[in-house]
């Protein structure tokens, strides 16, 4: 039997038109600040991965790319990348670019010219000169350029790995995914060993009553 479609079922339509928002004007690139924050209180808060599981656009896109139009080989993804050395060394690596960027922002606070390109792979400097952004401050407009190049990198990626392996290749090592399943296990972890204290302390409480 077909299951029933819901709401969150069309996600990536709003990643698709995050990306297209980000042609039109850069300041639109400050709106992937939601694609960082939820996953991660959804973690703190919930200790789930409920955000991968179900309301993530990105993840649903690679896997309607891939499954439905065919575009993935389909084939498993090299072990090497399933390594935790390799998804928490990317973590790194990506949380490092990421100060870099912020660094680039508070140059820019600080009075450095604005750079009006998006960094794609961080390597390449596109330029992106195209869209209306004197009514902020510069800093802000410096943020969401580099923030639309992490985005837009993120993207690339998970589109070559869709490519090449199985559609939702990408989540095997996305920094977000990598990040929330962290947060869910000291959760859990931290649960375990208050239960086990609460056990003990039962116990103790059972024997002294002699029951
Ligand atoms: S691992 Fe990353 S891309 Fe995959 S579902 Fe989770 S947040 Fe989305």
């Amino acid at each position: 039997m077909k299951k029933k479609k819901r709401w969150y079922d069309y996600l990536w339509i709003g990643e698709l038109l995050y990306l297209c928002l980000g042609l039109f004007n850069i300041l639109f690139a400050w709106l992937g600040m939601l694609f960082f924050t939820i996953p991660l209180l959804t973690a703190i808060i919930g200790g789930n991965k409920t955000y991968c599981n179900r309301y993530c656009g990105r993840g649903q896109l690679l896997g309607m790319l891939g499954e439905r139009l065919k575009l993935s080989r389909n084939t498993p993804p090299p072990r090497f990348l399933r390594s935790p050395l390799f998804r928490y060394g990317f973590l790194a690596f990506f949380m490092i670019m990421f100060c870099l960027m912020l660094y680039s922002t508070y140059k820019v606070f600080t009075g450095a010219p604005l750079q009006e390109t998006v960094t794609l792979l961080w390597v390449f400097r596109l330029p992106w000169q195209w869209p209306e952004i004197g009514m902020v401050s510069p800093w802000f407009a410096q943020y969401a350029f580099g923030f639309f190049g992490v985005m837009l990198t993120s993207t690339v990626l998970g589109f070559i790995t869709m490519v090449l392996f199985r559609p939702r290749s990408w989540c095997v090592y996305c920094p977000m995914g990598t990040m929330t399943q962290g947060i869910c296990r000291l959760r859990h972890r931290k649960e375990e060993t208050e239960l086990g204290r609460t056990g003990k302390k039962n116990r103790g409480a059972s024997e002294a009553s002699g029951q």
